[in-house]
Parts: structure tokens; C-alpha cells; sequence
């Protein structure tokens, strides 16, 4: 295969190039107007698409096809169904049927659905998604698709976020149309995404870092980041190797993989492409992060997608940095030149303000989980408190609409608070906050909550619907409107008024803010079952319902699913310390004292008096002591947790008893770490695994 990088990439991909080579030019217009339109796609047509497909992906040594979907487990599914089929006496074609290719019917009844299905059908289907390419993986031709059930209720998080678009898109045209636009608008997401890679044989020894992707034991390395001399360091040979590679397979598959570098933790790295329209940056994303292991792993590597796998040592997000695009490649969120375009900017802007206001507990929610709960609020990511950073500019900007008064650029040069008083803006990179939750950051909002390991699409959906909310009330009005651009301001200076609380250009970290963000009654939803539960708020429904991303029946699975899942990870977690202290923690322990007990008897024979192995002896002993009762009570609260049949309960009850007795077994196990003989310890530690 060649070296260059145009020609190594978009390989795998039946992308728009190949279409255009490959299908009859009637059936690729055909098919251009579906993706667009957003209409179903005829059954010849696609019998002629499928076939292409089919002729293309055997020419690059495929044998099977699967609908490539995204069920509510978080990672993508696939189920492999071979082309081949049998014609007369041992003798077989490769056949590939529009049918099949618009349409599959895996067996899904063991996805979670949040007992939708359990009331019909256990039966779903998948639907392809023509907007996004379809791409061959481990010799199959790799179809993304939606999955639904028979009774139409959405299984995945692909079909919500083509709605949530959609939604938008519409929302969004109707404003621009009284700006005098006749354009279509699209979401733009680029998505960065951090990881951790470590040494797979390290990896292999440990349990806790297989089952559940975290250490739940481990004492502090003497050296962390306090140092800051890894992020964006020199990067090692051997982890240059796996980027070089890494890179080089995201690019056959079309992903536009462009920045890496090392992050601020020892052994953590971080990649960014270049932004795409969202649900292809959604399907580009979740096949980043299985490339990212199967590399590593080639790599004698593993890598590590967990939010928070060690203590005390920063953990991993992913920025998802988010705007609006036009069909004519305006970006909605940049400032602009012309004055004109200013004040359509502020409207959009407005919008956006008025949107993570209203529902600040939606952004919250959809990065809600068991290994982020880890991260948000701990001095490393945002805290759980939404607010919007917009920096000093654009904030005396929207103040002064507000006020009614003109706008003073630093410099003294003077404004008038009319459609010309905007200046002009430069993308800054200065004055650029890292603490703040959702950030301007010049031409597009950074949502900067979502941990290492979520599926991008359900808080794309959230951003999506809240601000195509906005922009739907703001149409109403702006159509009736009489005097334009009077109007305008009006609307920006009411919407900022009502909603300028969640605007916070200062430090998110601190104490204070917590404090003043109460006071200014904003949520701080701390834990994922606090803010899960307000799924089903009535406003939530309402607005779902709507704009016809959910019915209220499907956002209640959801809560149902995304809390048991808390639950089970949890559960999953508890159980696996256990273990790992039963079996290898405590026999180790118990070998050491039992040695240092011995030496101490044969020291005090010689009359010789063991004071450094007789103290160390008490306080491992006193320590065993107390892993052991601490392993006994995790052991029972996890019985008594498993009883509980509600699952909103279930998940409180974890948090509140099952966490803290694992907190509570942590804490004497690290201590005996401190103190045992390295050639006693059973695993890893945590230097072995940050610094090799
Ligand atoms: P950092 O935040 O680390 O400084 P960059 O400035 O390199 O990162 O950009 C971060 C991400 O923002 C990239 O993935 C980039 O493609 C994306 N991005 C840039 N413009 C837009 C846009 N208009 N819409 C969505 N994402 C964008
Ligand atoms: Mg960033």
C-alpha cells in the first residue's frame, strides 16, 4: 500500500468518490438527494447501490457485511452475515441486496431497552444511515445503521441524534431565512479525545484493569504531574510508534485524525481530528476508540478509555467542541466582519445561552456516569455546576445590549449598541478559560464534561434540541416582527436578562463559585443518579416530545437503562475488589508479617531486639486487620444492595453505601502497599504502569 497520505486515505471507505466512480450516474444523483432530502431511498435504487458495494468491498478482500449500530450499551454492535449464497450443487455466488442493505434484523433482544421491548416484540431492526460511508472492518463490509424496534421505538443513540439534526437544522433555517438566507444548516463536531496507554503485560497482571478498565487499588506514585513535564512533552519512541500507526489506520478509514500529544498525566495522550458534521464525528469517534485499543495492542500496549483509571492522577475527557454550519459554509458561531452578520451572530449566540440555561441538567446527564463521577468537581475537570465561559468581550457586548447603552471597546474606541457596534473579532487563544464547562472558544462552543469512554451522540443530541428550542421561539417572534433589527436586540436583551446566570468568566474550580452558583440557583447535580433522575422531568418530556427526539416512554427507558448501568458497574467494581483483596492482597500481606514474625523470633533468640521489624509487624498487622473487616462489610453491603428491585434506589444505595466501603478497603490496602516487601506484592503498581 502506498505511503502518501492522500492516497492511503479514505481506503476502507465507500465514500463519495467512490460512489461517484462506481454507481450509475441516475443512481448516485438518486441516492445524493436521499442524504440530503432526508427521504427514503427507493428499493431499485438501492439494489443498484448494493451491488456496487458489494463488487467494491470483495475487490478489497471482504467476505462478510454487518449493520454497524450503536445500541444503548455505549460501544458500536455488529453481527456478521456472509455474502455468500449457495446456488444449486456446492456451488455458491456473492449476493448483497438493496433489501439487505437498507435493512437488517439482528436478533437484539439482549440490548438494553429499558423494558420497552419486554411490553412488545423482542425483535428490533437496524435501518441504514446513507449520510454516513459505509467502511470495511476485519473483513466486513461495515453498514452504520439506526436500530429501532418492530413498534418503532428507538433502541440506539444514532436515530435520536440524526433527529436532534435534523430539529436544528430546520430551527436554524427558519431564523437565517428572515436574515435573508435561503441555506441548510448542519451540526459541526470535533471531537478531542484523551487515553492512557500502558504496557499490556502490566495490564494482564492486573484484574481490576481487565474487568473494569480502573485500578481499584493502588498507592500514589512518589512522582504524579505535579511536575507538569509530560503534557506535551517529548513523546516516547515506543508510543510514537503506536501514534504513527494509529493515525496512519484512522486514516483509512477516512478519520481526519490531525493533532496528537502528550497530555497533562504521565502516560496520557490525547487525539484530535479535524471537526465533522456530528453524526459522522459520532461514527468517526466510536471507531477511533476501537482502533485505539486494537493498535495498542498490536503495540504490545494497552489502552486505557476509563475516565478515572488511577487515583490522584488526573483522568481523561473528551472535548467536544460543537457549532453551526451553513450550506454555504458559514459558521454560525464566528463573529464574522460584516456588522450585518454580528447581529445574526449574537441572535445564535443568544440562543446557545438561552438553550444550556434552560437545560442545564440535560448537558449534565448526558456525561453522566460511574467513571466520570470519578473526574467532574475534582480539581481536573469542570465541576458538576454547568455554566458558560464567553470571556470579557463578548460579555460587556451582551451587557450593554442589555442596558441599552453602547459599547466601549477596550482602547476607548467607541461603539453605538446598533447593528454596527459589534467589532470585529479575532479568534482569541489567550484569553481562553480550562475551567470552564461549556466554553466559547472564538468560533464554536467547547462542551468540555464528557469523559474518555461516552458515545458523543447523547450530548450532541442535548445541545441540539435545547438550541433548536431557542431558535424556535425566537422565529415565532421574529416573524411577526414589524421592525427587524430592532426587534432583534430586543429579543438578545430579554433572552441575555432571563438567562445571563449561567454566564461565569471566572475560576470553575474555585470554592466560591460553587457558592455563588447557588446562589444564582444554578444546578450542581454532583453524582449520575442525581442528575439522571431529571430525565423525565416534565419540561424534559415536553420538549422531547416536541421536537419528536423521544416519546416519553423512551426517555423513561433510558433513565431506567443509564441507572441500572450505574448499578451494575458499581456492582461489578465491589465485587471485583473483593476478589482481588481476598486472593492476592491479603495472602500477600499475610506472607510478609508471617516472615517479618519470623525474623523478629529469630532475632530475639540471639537476644538481639527487632525493633524496625516488631513495629513494622503491628502496624501491618493492625492494617490486615482492618482490609479484612473492610472486605467482610463491602461483602455484605453488596448482598444487601443486590436486594433492592428499584432501580432508582438501587442506584442511590449504591452510591451512598456500596462507593464508600470501597473507599474504606482502598484506603487500608494502599497503606499496606506502602509498607510491603515489593517482591511480596501480587501486582503492578501504580509506578510500574505510569512510567515505562
Ligand atoms: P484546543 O481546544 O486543544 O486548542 P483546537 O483549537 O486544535 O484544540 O481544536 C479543537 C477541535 O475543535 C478540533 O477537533 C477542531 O476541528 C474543532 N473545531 C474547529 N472549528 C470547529 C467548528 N466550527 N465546529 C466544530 N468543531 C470545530
Ligand atoms: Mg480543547
Amino acid at each position: 500500500m502506498s505511503n502518501s497520505v492522500p492516497k492511503l486515505f479514505g481506503t476502507l471507505v465507500f465514500n463519495d468518490k467512490v460512489m461517484k466512480e462506481r454507481l450509475p450516474k441516475e443512481t448516485y444523483k438518486a441516492l445524493r438527494h436521499a442524504v440530503e432530502s432526508g427521504t427514503a431511498l427507493g428499493i431499485e435504487t438501492a439494489n443498484v447501490i448494493a451491488n456496487a458495494m458489494k463488487d467494491w468491498a470483495i475487490e478489497k478482500g471482504a467476505t462478510h457485511y454487518t449493520h454497524w449500530f450503536q445500541p444503548m450499551t455505549g460501544i458500536t454492535a455488529e453481527k456478521h452475515d456472509g455474502f455468500l449464497t449457495p446456488i444449486g450443487e456446492g456451488e455458491v455466488i456473492m449476493n448483497f441486496s438493496g433489501k439487505e442493505l437498507i435493512k437488517g434484523e439482528p436478533d437484539a433482544s439482549s440490548f438494553p431497552s429499558g423494558g420497552i421491548r419486554a411490553t412488545f416484540e423482542a425483535r428490533g431492526y437496524t435501518a441504514w444511515d446513507p449520510s454516513s460511508y459505509a467502511f470495511i472492518k476485519n473483513g466486513a463490509l461495515c453498514i452504520p445503521t439506526a436500530f429501532m424496534s418492530y413498534t418503532g421505538e428507538v433502541l440506539d443513540k444514532k436515530t435520536p441524534l440524526l433527529r436532534s439534526m435534523n430539529v436544528l437544522g430546520k430551527q436554524a433555517a427558519r431564523v437565517l431565512k428572515l436574515f435573508g438566507k435561503n441555506v441548510a444548516v448542519n451540526t459541526t463536531v470535533g471531537p478531542e479525545q484523551e487515553y492512557f496507554l500502558i504496557d499490556r503485560d502490566m495490564y494482564l497482571k492486573r484484574s481490576d484493569l481487565m474487568i473494569t478498565g480502573r485500578t481499584l487499588l493502588g498507592a500514589r506514585p512518589p512522582k504524579g504531574q505535579e511536575l507538569e513535564d509530560h503534557y506535551f512533552g517529548n513523546i516516547k519512541p515506543r508510543v510514537m510508534a503506536f501514534m504513527q500507526d494509529l493515525d496512519r489506520e484512522l486514516w483509512k478509514f477516512g478519520i481526519y485524525a490531525k493533532t496528537r500529544h502528550n497530555e497533562v498525566a504521565p502516560a496520557q495522550h490525547e487525539l484530535a481530528p479535524v471537526f465533522a458534521s456530528v453524526n459522522i464525528a459520532t461514527d468517526h469517534n466510536q471507531l477511533t476508540m476501537e482502533i485505539m485499543k486494537k493498535v495498542a495492542e498490536e503495540h504490545g500496549l494497552h489502552c486505557l478509555l476509563h475516565e478515572k483509571p488511577f487515583a490522584g492522577v488526573n483522568g481523561s475527557g473528551k472535548h467536544n467542541n460543537w457549532s453551526m454550519s451553513t450550506s454555504e459554509g458559514e459558521n454560525l458561531l464566528s463573529p464574522g466582519k460584516n456588522p450585518e452578520n454580528n447581529l445574526q451572530f449574537l441572535l445564535f449566540l443568544t440562543a446557545v445561552i438561552e438553550a444550556v440555561d434552560k437545560h442545564q441538567d440535560l448537558l449534565r446527564l448526558s456525561v453522566a456516569s460511574a467513571g466520570n463521577d470519578h473526574r467532574l468537581g475534582a480539581n481536573e475537570a469542570p465541576p458538576a455546576i454547568i455554566s458558560i465561559f464567553l470571556g470579557d468581550e463578548l460579555t460587556s457586548i451582551l451587557e450593554n445590549i442589555e442596558c441599552g447603552k453602547p459599547y466601549c471597546k477596550k482602547g476607548g474606541v467607541k461603539f453605538t449598541t446598533g447593528v454596527d457596534s459589534i467589532p470585529l473579532f479575532t479568534q482569541d487563544t489567550t484569553d481562553r478559560n480550562r475551567t470552564s464547562p461549556f466554553a466559547f472558544t472564538g468560533n464554536k462552543f467547547e462542551f468540555r464534561m464528557l469523559g474518555s469512554a461516552v458515545n458523543i451522540s447523547c450530548p450532541n443530541v442535548m445541545i441540539n434540541t435545547a438550541v433548536a428550542e431557542a431558535l424556535d421561539s425566537f422565529a415565532g417572534k421574529l416573524e411577526k416582527s414589524t421592525d427587524f433589527e430592532a426587534d432583534v436586540l430586543k429579543l438578545i436583551k430579554t433572552s441575555y436578562a432571563k438567562h445571563k446566570r449561567i454566564v461565569f468568566n471566572g475560576n470553575n474550580y474555585s470554592k466560591e463559585w460553587e457558592e455563588e452558583a447557588a446562589a444564582r440557583g444554578l444546578l450542581n447535580l454532583k453524582s449520575t443518579p442525581d442528575a439522571l433522575i431529571r430525565y423525565d422531568s416534565e419540561e424534559n418530556v415536553k420538549m422531547f416530545e416536541k421536537f419528536k427526539i423521544y416519546t416519553a416512554a423512551e426517555i423513561r427507558a433510558r433513565e431506567e437503562i443509564l441507572l441500572e448501568n450505574y448499578s451494575k458497574v458499581l456492582n461489578i467494581e465491589a465485587l471485583t475488589m473483593i476478589d482481588m483483596v481476598n486472593k492476592q492482597i491479603l495472602p500477600a500481606v499475610y506472607a510478609f508479617s508471617s516472615d517479618l514474625a519470623e525474623g523478629v523470633a529469630r532475632k530475639g533468640a540471639c537476644g538481639v531486639k527487632a525493633h524496625a521489624e516488631l513495629d513494622l509487624l503491628k502496624k501491618i498487622s493492625a492494617l490486615t486487620d482492618s482490609a479484612y473487616d473492610a472486605a467482610g462489610k463491602l461483602s455484605d453491603t453488596v448482598i444487601e444492595a443486590k436486594g433492592i428491585t428499584d432501580f432508582k434506589e438501587s442506584a442511590f444505595f449504591y452510591r451512598d453505601n456500596v462507593l464508600p466501603a470501597m473507599q474504606e478497603l482502598r484506603m487500608s490496602c494502599d497503606a499496606l502497599e506502602t509498607m510491603t516487601d515489593r517482591d511480596y506484592w501480587p501486582i503492578p503498581t501504580y509506578c510500574d504502569l505510569l512510567f515505562y
